[in-house]
């Protein structure tokens, strides 16, 4: 018995390229690499129609061009009914605005009515997450958002924080070990499988900048706590030392935390509540103790001296100072240190 198997050959895509080098997708506005504005010709020819306004490809059929939103109606051309999908596009869904007519992803305007046209590709799980700017999906290792052309990390947005940031680890003498902050719809945290990924909530920011008023304080303390995740997950090796273990404790318990406790680091004071943490939020995990203590070492420069003091006056026990050293000792044996 023979079977005819049929074997689907994907068509292999043309890879596209930037002048730069940088790979792109089809129909980027801008590359992510070089922040160059880019035009999609119609290119290879498949239409033979670009717009006179932007040079995007377009179809005679259309109305308006579906990139800029330019009416490019001609009678005798445009067609008079919106259709599904002319030739050289596809019909990816119906227009946002209802004129009965199809639209092709990405496209901003709706090229039979002219509207504009929202996508929300980041739901779709095609990005890493969205820009602070536009709300489209970006990835984290972008610098240029290639819808909007702005910084989609969202680092341009908090930059006193991240001033801030910088200074305290210097004069700590922690190194700067290439960790990167992205503002993130969602949760702040540092997902262990990109350790130096510091993401950021974005609500701190952009509820917050409408008012004018970013919290700044709160969120050099959430960017410290979320660089002691990340400092950790790059020095595994030292997690799962016995010096680790014995003063932080195993970093493999399972975690039972709620990440809703934030408000935590409106206090800048070490609490009383727990005698062996630094914070009563450092209570919940290992790992939470160890990105709490180093927000308090970041914090307060490094001063052991100065901590010290403060840990006597909430009467820790000698536990919480052995946290403190252990860090200390092993950021100075990463830069040589004797
Ligand atoms: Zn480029
Ligand atoms: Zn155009
Ligand atoms: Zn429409
Ligand atoms: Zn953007
Ligand atoms: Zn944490």
């Amino acid at each position: 018995m023979s079977t005819r198997r049929k074997r689907r050959h994907p068509t292999p895509q043309p890879e596209l390229r930037c002048v730069c080098g940088g790979e792109l997708k089809r129909f980027w506005r801008f590359c992510p690499w070089c922040a160059r504005a880019l035009v999609w010709r119609d290119d290879p020819p498949t239409t033979d129609v670009e717009c006179y306004s932007c040079g995007w490809v377009v179809s005679d059929h259309h109305s308006y061009c579906p990139w800029c939103g330019e009416d490019i109606y001609e009678e005798g051309y445009s067609s008079e009914q919106p259709l599904k999908a002319p030739k050289g596009f596809r019909y990816h869904t119906r227009c946002d605005w209802g004129c009965g007519g199809g639209v092709q992803y990405p496209m901003p305007y709706c090229p039979w009515c002219g509207s504009e046209q929202e996508w929300h590709e980041w739901e779709e799980g095609d990005y890493d997450g969205t820009c602070p700017h536009c709300s489209r999906g970006v990835n984290d290792w972008m610098d240029t958002c290639p819808w909007c052309s702005r910084d989609p990390t969202g680092r341009d947005l908090i930059p006193r924080a991240l001033r801030r940031v910088r200074r305290l680890l210097l004069v700590s003498r922690i190194k700067d070990w290439g960790y990167r902050v992205v503002l993130r719809p969602g949760v702040s945290g540092v997902d262990p499988k990109f350790p130096k990924i510091i993401e950021i909530d974005q609500v701190n920011v952009v509820t917050a900048r409408r008012r004018d008023e970013i919290p700044w304080t709160l969120l050099v303390g959430l960017i410290c706590h979320e660089l002691g995740h990340s400092f950790l997950y790059h020095n595994w090796a030292w997690a799962k030392s016995d010096t680790f273990k014995r003063v932080f404790g195993e970093v493999h318990k399972a975690y039972r935390v709620r990440d809703d406790t934030w408000v935590d680091l409106q206090r800048h004071r070490v609490s009383t509540a727990k005698d062996h943490y630094v914070t009563a939020y450092a209570a919940n995990h290992p790992l939470e103790d160890f990105a709490e203590v180093f927000r308090f070492y970041v914090t307060r420069r490094g001063r052991m001296r100065e901590l010290f003091a403060e840990l006597g006056r909430k009467r820790k026990e000698v536990i919480v100072y052995e946290k403190f050293l252990a860090l200390h000792h092993y950021v100075r044996s990463l830069r040589g240190w004797r």
